[in-house]
């Protein structure tokens, strides 16, 4: 089964940044990365980009492929609902 979402991962912004990003040549990532893999200007970003035909969030992941950051997203999610329906 073929599965692209995103997992907020933070791969891409590590490799190009977006239209609204820029790149910090010190950690090699967009600015805007937190360090918790998030995009910090997430809600301006929506705000601006909410009538566009091809919205940049919501469209899934466009880097899946050997992407061990968001396939340790994947596993740790994973094992977070393992644990999760454990318990209940
Ligand atoms: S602005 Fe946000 S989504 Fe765009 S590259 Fe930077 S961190 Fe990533
Ligand atoms: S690499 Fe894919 S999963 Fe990771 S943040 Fe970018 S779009 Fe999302």
């Amino acid at each position: 089964m073929r599965n692209n979402a995103c997992y907020s991962c933070g791969f891409c912004c590590t490799v190009r940044p977006c239209g609204w990003g820029k790149w910090d040549p010190v950690n090699k990532q967009c600015l805007f990365l937190t360090s918790s893999s998030k995009c910090s200007k997430y809600e301006e970003i929506v705000r601006e980009d909410s009538d566009t035909q091809y919205p940049m969030f919501g469209s899934g992941c466009s880097s899946s492929l050997f992407n061990e950051r968001r396939e340790k997203k994947i596993k740790e999610l994973y094992e977070k609902t393992k644990t999760a329906s454990k318990d209940s």
